[in-house]
């Protein structure tokens, strides 16, 4: 009880916990995005295959990405074979990831829900 005599009021501050959520998911994504652009880089430049599974479901999940209205070609730069060579690469509108690095993650999901 306070002395004062002025009454304070404790808020339960909800949205301490809401930016912590966020901000787990922020780190989550980054994570994601960096073992999908090592995963792919690793792969084209010959420092790791892809296993199997990883190849398989990373194929069934471009096939759908394929065909999806949201996706878009957008030209990029890849180093393949130590030649900078301009290439075109399948994005996502929805959620502005290359389809190949986020298909590679097997915990990404697709923003539309289609894989
Ligand atoms: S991730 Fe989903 S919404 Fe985005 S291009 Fe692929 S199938 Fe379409």
């Amino acid at each position: 009880m306070p002395q004062s005599g002025i009454q304070t009021h404790r808020r339960r501050d909800t949205s301490s916990g809401l930016n912590y959520f966020y901000r787990m998911q922020f780190l989550r994504k980054i994570g994601h995005i960096f073992r999908g652009w090592t995963k792919a880089m690793g792969a084209r430049l010959g420092f790791r295959s892809l296993e199997d599974k990883e190849k398989k479901l990373s194929d069934l999940r471009l096939q759908l990405c394929g065909r999806c209205k949201y996706a878009a070609h957008k030209k990029v730069l890849e180093f393949i074979n130590g030649d900078d060579v301009w290439v075109n690469a399948l994005f996502c509108t929805k959620c502005k990831c290359p389809c190949l690095e986020k298909s590679l993650v097997a915990e990404e999901k697709c923003p539309m829900g289609y894989w």
